[in-house]
């Protein structure tokens, strides 16, 4: 009698990843993907005439022994004559351009005597507290990047930033949202400043990408699934999942409105948390469901704007650090690759966050778009509206988990409530609630299948390593 398929919900990277391991492995498995294609976030979408990535999408090239090994064993889905990028950012302050991550001598040499003057007064000060009064507990963001950078340099570089993009001050984010500046701290930006190494992990410069744009990747990893058995059904959402003694018997999802019912042997579940606890059938205890409700996602507008002209920038990203700016970064595809874009257009992406009560979430594309403009105008690249072609608007309604101070009181309850299921695993960025990228999505689903490889889902022992995994990337490494 042929075994029941793993179900995956979800074909982002990590979905797709976990069906790709799984099927070589020779467990039957199953896809539902809401979308009409593969990649999730890591996808390449039309806007108009132009093929562009959901978000500006590179794939990372950390300096680990890990990171090669993922490297290695995906290659091939990159497409022929893949390409290895070196990081290209600039971040825009007051005026003017820096790299990132920041060089020490260009801010305190490019910021007025007087400011640089306070930069350094403000770290030393904050230095000798924290070595008089190291931190207790567990702190803000705000104290956090106080402490470990100084009042002044943390305002410019990270306050005003940080709270535009979490929609929160940064007094109520949790300072495990530093996980990716994790080791800014003066003394680093100093000893990378004068060029000797920092972190591996947290300070890799390259990436690779497939010159097609980023959904070749998992369109190829798809295909490679697809070859060793596994079947993925698009444009199928998800509606519920039915428990039978505890264990999920069966996943319902839509096909053109009609609902289908799968009996599977266990779910792999990379939706969002709050959505997957709300599938369950019967309910989970009540007190999960609270406790997802209070995780919250911040949401992003990403606003396309084809410019009649070959290119603006050279750069991969810009972020603005401003408080004149509403809009977050600025990206430019063509710079990632020329070959998706023609040689007198460039096509930029601009990103803003919202809540998705807030009015801005409802606002109409064109007035979405004025407020890009506005800010594209403001800086200092010389851009007029006449150069415009055109512009598109795309929405990421959970693009952000957000870290609200104590947010694990409410994450813990969650992933254990979840987890009880003995046939339910989560993974990839929404089903941990982590704000990780896609290389660590890849290296889960790849997990994944090793760990459900003798045929049992563990879920106690996979939550286990996972809550592991997540304090290393909340340790920065
Ligand atoms: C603006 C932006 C830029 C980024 N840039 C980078 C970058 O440069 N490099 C990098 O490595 N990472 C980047 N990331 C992070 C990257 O996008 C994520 O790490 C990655 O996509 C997460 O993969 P995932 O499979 O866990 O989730 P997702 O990509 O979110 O995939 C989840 C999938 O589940 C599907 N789904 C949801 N609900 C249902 C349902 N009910 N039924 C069926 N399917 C459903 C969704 O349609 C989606 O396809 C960026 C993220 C953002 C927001």
């Amino acid at each position: 009698m042929p075994t029941d398929p793993i179900v995956i919900l979800g074909a982002g990277p990590a979905g797709v990843s976990a069906a790709w391991r799984l099927s070589q492995l020779g467990h039957p498995v199953v896809v539902l993907e809401r979308d009409a294609a593969v990649g999730g976030m890591g996808k390449t979408i039309t806007v108009g005439k132009y093929a562009v990535d959901y978000g500006p999408h590179t794939f990372h090239i950390r300096e680990t022994e890990e990171s090669r090994a993922i490297h290695h064993a995906i290659e091939p889905f990159f497409g022929p004559d893949p390409l290895i990028l070196t990081r290209g950012t600039r971040v825009l302050l007051r005026g003017k351009e820096y790299v990132y991550p920041l060089e020490m001598l260009q801010v305190l040499t490019g910021v007025s005597p007087f400011l640089s003057a306070r930069i350094i007064f403000d770290y030393i000060v904050a230095t000798i507290k924290s070595t008089l009064a190291p931190p207790k507990h567990e702190d803000s963001f705000e104290e956090w990047g106080v402490r470990n950078l100084g009042r002044t340099l943390y305002d410019l570089c990270f306050g005003i930033y940080s709270e535009r993009v979490w929609g929160l001050p940064t007094s109520q984010i949790s300072s495990k949202q530093a996980q990716r500046v994790a080791k800014l701290n003066l003394k680093n930006v100093i000893l990378r400043t004068i060029g000797i190494k920092a972190d591996p992990a947290t300070y890799f410069t390259k990436y690779m990408y497939p010159r097609q744009g980023i959904s070749v990747l998992f369109e190829n990893m798809a295909a490679a699934a697809r070859a060793s058995g596994a079947i993925i059904h698009l444009e199928s959402p998800v509606v519920r999942l039915e428990r039978e003694g505890g264990r999920i018997a069966r996943v319902v999802y839509l096909q053109g409105g009609v609902e289908h019912t799968i009996a599977c042997r266990g779910v792999l579940s990379t939706l969002p948390l709050p959505a997957l606890v709300g599938m369950m059938s019967p309910a989970l205890p009540a007190s999960v469901a609270q406790h997802a409700a209070k995780l919250r996602y911040r949401s992003l507008k990403l606003i396309y704007i084809a410019l009649r002209r070959n290119q603006l920038t050279d750069y991969h990203w810009v972020y603005l650090l401003d408080s004149q700016y509403r809009v977050n970064r600025m990206s430019e595809q063509k710079n990632v690759s020329s070959s998706m874009v023609p040689p007198d257009r460039t096509v930029l992406c601009i990103e803003l966050s919202c809540w998705r009560d807030e009015p801005v979430w409802g606002a109409t594309d064109e007035e979405v778009y004025r407020i890009a403009l506005a800010d594209l105008l403001k800086m200092g690249y010389g851009v007029t509206e006449s150069e415009v072609e055109d512009y598109y608007v795309a929405d990421i309604p959970t693009a952000y988990p957000v870290y609200e101070l104590n947010f694990e009181e409410h994450l813990i309850p969650v992933l254990e409530g979840v987890h009880d299921v003995p046939n339910l695993l989560t993974l990839g960025r929404h089903g941990l609630f982590l704000n990780n990228s896609m290389d660590d999505n890849v290296l889960l689903g790849m997990k994944i299948g090793d760990h459900i490889g003798g045929g049992d889902f563990n879920s106690r022992d996979w939550l286990s390593q996972m809550l592991a995994f997540m304090n290393l990337r909340f340790e920065g490494k």
